[in-house]
């Protein structure tokens, strides 16, 4: 299968223009995702690529020497892209140096057609395994499928131009005939084309999928204080009521009011407000495990879902962040001040509802949240800045019914 060379080379040029200026477009005002240096990239590739199709009709230091010069820039601006879409430095002297060496040997050998070609094939070869390699890195893997796309097209390109080049080494006819169409040169085009098209619709794949994924944690955030917001903690929580009533461990859920956080806005001010409302999250997730979760349930509330966790520990930790909340100081600066020692400490304290115990089929987030709510409610109603346990949850008389009937739950015999 040989195809017609100048056709194939019109392809490239035509693909790789239409690729830059579409990732120029999508990636206009976004720098850090790359996609700026993959499209300038693409363009230099485009430019390559017309100087080797105009050979004979313009000199040879353009066509070949400029040409090939520019072929090998292609994977300098892609590695540069990728690197810069993971927030890696560049090295540019290091990632410049083959395209010195090819132009160095391209001169060099300006009239030795197959040495020439197996270098060149060789060094832009070895230049798309850096960025295969760059692009297969783990550390900076992104979750969706761009990334695989990404390293297909680098890979094949990588394969064509490898064995390319080794074959040209061993000084076959095929592999030296640049612009003699073949079937060799044929696959070379398709590799330039496979790496222009699915590589670029991969790099811009990625970014979407990074885009997708920063919108998900951040639906996901409180924006004032940074936990977890009332939709995650109840989507983290009914997975973990789940787990609960699967495996029979114990769960163990906080509800942490802030007591009488009305004056602290009305004392200091909004602003202060919301900086105390910070220090006591910092509070809470300094004391708790990793598994732990704390979220803001709302306004000046939160809540601390505790899996595998008694009542009694849950209740000991409860008596513990209610004292560090009570010792602790948020420093606040008045508006205008300078001086950071000019702020004034504001201390608060909180009241804290604990549900503990294991759970039923049948019983639900919801359930928690009522029961860890009536012992903060206790707690306020106590005198505030304390704890109060609520050790039952409040079941609908038809769960009680199926529970009780042997029937339903053969289980609950034994
Ligand atoms: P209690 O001890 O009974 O809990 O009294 P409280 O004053 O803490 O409770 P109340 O529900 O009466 O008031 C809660 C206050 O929290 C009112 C509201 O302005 C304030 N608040 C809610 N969200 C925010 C916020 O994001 N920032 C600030 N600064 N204040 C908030
Ligand atoms: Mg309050
Ligand atoms: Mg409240």
């Amino acid at each position: 299968m040989a195809a017609h060379v100048p056709t194939m080379l019109a392809m490239i040029i035509v693909s790789s223009l239409m690729m830059a200026a579409s990732m120029a477009v999508v990636g206009w005002g976004r720098r850090r995702d790359g996609l700026g240096r993959w499209a300038a990239a693409l363009l230099v590739n485009a430019m390559g690529h017309l100087l080797i199709m105009l050979r004979g009709q313009v000199p040879d230091a353009l066509s070949v020497v400029v040409g090939n010069l520019l072929l090998s820039c292609v994977f300098v601006g892609m590695i540069a892209a990728i690197y810069q879409f993971q927030g890696r430095p560049v090295r540019w002297l290091l990632l410049l140096t083959p395209s010195a060496l090819v132009t160095g040997f391209v001169i060099a050998f300006i009239d030795n057609f197959p040495a020439r070609v197996s270098f060149v094939g060789l060094a832009i070869g070895l230049q798309a395994v850096w960025a295969l390699a760059a692009a297969l890195e783990r550390r900076h893997a992104t979750v969706g499928r761009g990334q695989w796309l990404l390293v297909a097209g680098l890979g094949l390109e990588a394969l064509v131009l490898g064995g390319r080049a080794l074959l040209a080494l061993s000084a076959s006819e095929a592999a030296t005939g640049i612009l003699q169409g073949s079937a060799l040169q044929t696959l070379t085009f398709m590799g330039t084309v496979s790496v222009v098209l699915i590589s670029s619709m991969g790099f811009v794949f990625m970014s979407r999928d990074r885009a997708d994924e920063n919108n998900r944690i951040m639906a996901a955030l409180d924006p004032l204080t940074g936990v977890a917001n009332r939709r995650a903690l109840i989507a983290a929580l009914d997975r973990d009521v789940a787990r609960a009533v699967r495996t029979r461990e114990s769960i163990a859920l906080m509800m942490v009011d802030i007591d009488h956080f009305k004056r602290v806005n009305d004392r200091h001010g909004h602003p202060a407000g919301d900086q105390v409302l910070c220090s006591v999250v910092s509070v809470l997730k300094e004391r708790v495990r990793a598994q732990d979760l704390v979220g803001r349930y709302g306004g000046e509330e939160f809540m601390v879902v505790l899996p595998d966790t008694t009542l009694l520990g849950a209740e000991q930790l409860a008596r513990e962040l209610c004292k560090a909340v009570e010792e602790s100081r948020c420093r606040v600066r008045p508006a205008g001040a300078a001086d950071a020692d000019a702020g004034v400490g504001i201390a608060v304290t909180a009241s804290i509802g604990v549900f503990g115990g294991r759970l039923e089929p049948g019983d639900s987030w919801d359930m928690l949240i009522a029961a860890a709510d009536r012992a903060l409610y206790q707690a306020k109603e106590n005198g505030r800045n304390r704890v109060e346990v609520a050790t039952a949850l409040r079941r609908p008389a038809s769960q009680m019914a199926a529970r009780d009937n042997p029937e339903t739950h053969p289980a609950s015999r034994y």
